[in-house]
């Protein structure tokens, strides 16, 4: 695991877009997972501006979108594959032949496994990027899941719960179930890069890093992926924090 600490949030975002644009150039039709929430909202508009000035070359790019609320109807404002039409797809200029969605009113006894289906299809994931849940979940990979969990349907916990309030008003707001990517999808990503921004990530980050791998802090994950990156900024990882390579 490797841990790149920068100043700002700015920094996160660039950093986190310098590693998009360098696994474009090794594969220009890799296949990323992506995040919705708000640490990588700064990448999306830093890959943007890049895309649009003629820097960075997404055209033949793959996304697959890491999870979604179960049981909504299209349209619905909470919907995360939209979040992320919107912060990132569509200003592309992403075609849907090349985008990996959980359908919301999909089956989870069917859905799950076409989501897995259409990864491996795809050739499996090159680069997945994750935000870090307060709780230490990693999409909707709640506290308590297996490393090798393939990819489900779940309840949420009452503290993601809370944290989603954020994004829709208030926490009746938040649906109750999604689909997510499992653990074991993530971690069969060739590469895995987790962004952490904030003071409110600094003790969550500094027990996933401290380690070892175990399930109640699914990101400790990255302790078992062979080429797992944290990009966290000062107030994240405090300045007296050394960038750590192991
Ligand atoms: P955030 O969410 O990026 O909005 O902090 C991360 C998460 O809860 O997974």
């Amino acid at each position: 695991m490797n841990i790149v600490s920068v100043e700002s949030y700015e920094d996160v975002s660039r950093r986190a877009a310098d590693l998009f644009a360098q696994q474009l150039k090794r594969k220009p039709a890799s296949l990323f997972v992506l995040p919705t929430g708000n640490t990588p909202q700064g990448m999306f508009k830093e890959i943007i501006a890049r895309a649009k000035a003629g820097k960075l070359d997404a055209s033949q790019a793959r996304f697959a979108v890491l999870d979604e609320y179960a049981g909504l109807e299209p349209g619905d404002r909470r919907s995360l594959t939209d979040w992320l039409w919107r912060a990132l797809l569509a200003p592309l200029g992403v075609g849907d032949d090349r985008v990996i969605a959980f359908d919301p009113r999909g089956k989870p006894e069917t859905e799950c496994a076409a989501m897995e289906r259409a990864i491996s299809k795809a050739g499996g994931v090159d680069l997945a990027v994750l935000g870090l849940g307060p709780n230490g979940h990693l999409g909707m990979n709640e506290p308590g899941t297996p490393f090798d969990m393939a990819t489900c349907y779940v309840p949420l916990t009452p503290e993601t719960i809370r944290s989603n309030a954020v994004y829709w008003g208030s926490e009746a707001d938040v649906p109750r179930t999604g689909f997510t990517l499992g653990l074991g999808t993530l971690r069969a990503a060739r590469s895995f890069l987790l962004l952490v921004s904030g003071a409110h990530k600094a003790d969550i980050l500094a027990r996933v890093v401290a380690g070892p791998a175990n399930t109640a802090l699914p990101a400790t994950i990255v302790h078992l992926h062979p080429s797992a990156t944290i990009i966290a900024d000062r107030a994240a990882w405090p300045a007296n924090s050394p960038s750590i390579e192991a």
